[in-house]
């Protein structure tokens, strides 16, 4: 069984083949394959001991025809295989976003993107938003005390951003923020009490921080002007 987390960005996928990138134990190509949603999934590591968890998940569950295992850098494992949909999910958003920016020449014929960022969230909309995507909806959610948001995004051309708002909303999420869900208000009152704890850090240490300052107040305003 998935974690409500997994089973959630499962949702978001397309059928067809399903490329995991970073799949660990491969839990989410096989679940996929098995519930019928996709024919053919390529569950990509990096590493040689999540690699071996994936594959040992695969024969466990007799899926070696059609769920496979490779091994290779973010993309990379896309060389000579077009997917219909690229998941990256359980790993921080500038690690999401380097992924994607280093295998740009394998997106050509990926129709979507299911993204799942542990944090940072704003590296991997202003990823998609310089480079082409469009998104199509975001989701978040709350799992074991951890608050997870779920991007998905299709190629075209964004047009959810206004030039006066468009750094804030890549920052809280455009689809998110209109919901306000208790996911979303919890994870941002506890970003705001971080920015409050830097913000007096700085000022007690009275050093050349104004710049630093203006950005953290310019956030709790923003923050503030949405009632968060
Ligand atoms: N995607 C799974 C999930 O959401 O539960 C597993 C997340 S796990 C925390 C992150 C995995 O990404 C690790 O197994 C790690 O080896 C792999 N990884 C990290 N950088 C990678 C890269 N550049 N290419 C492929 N896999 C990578």
């Amino acid at each position: 069984t998935l974690s409500k987390r997994l089973h959630k960005v499962s949702e978001y996928v397309l059928g067809g083949t399903v490329a995991d990138i970073g799949s660990d134990h491969a839990h989410l190509p096989v679940y996929l394959v098995k519930s019928g949603v996709c024919e053919y999934a390529i569950a990509g590591e990096v590493n040689e001991g999540p690699l071996d968890s994936a594959k040992e998940n695969i024969s466990k569950h007799e899926l070696t025809c059609k769920v496979e295992a490779r091994l290779g850098n973010g993309l990379d494992v896309l060389a000579d295989r077009a997917a219909d949909t690229i998941v990256i999910a359980g790993m921080g958003g500038p690690l999401i976003s380097s992924i994607l920016e280093h295998g740009k020449d394998h997106l050509a014929f990926v129709t979507r993107l299911v993204l799942q960022p542990n944090v940072a969230g704003d590296h991997v909309r202003g990823w998609l938003y310089s480079n082409g995507w469009k998104l199509i909806t975001e989701t978040i959610l709350e799992e074991d005390g951890h608050i997870y948001e779920i991007i998905v995004a299709e190629k075209g051309e964004e047009s959810i951003y206004q030039d006066n708002n468009r750094e804030k909303l890549i920052w809280l999420g455009p689809y998110l923020l209109p919901e306000k869900e208790d996911a979303f208000k919890q994870k941002w009152a506890r970003e705001k009490k971080q920015l409050y704890a830097i913000q007096s850090n700085l000022q007690h240490a009275k050093s050349d921080s104004e710049s630093k300052l203006q950005a953290i107040a310019k956030k709790i305003t923003w923050l503030e002007e949405e009632g968060l």
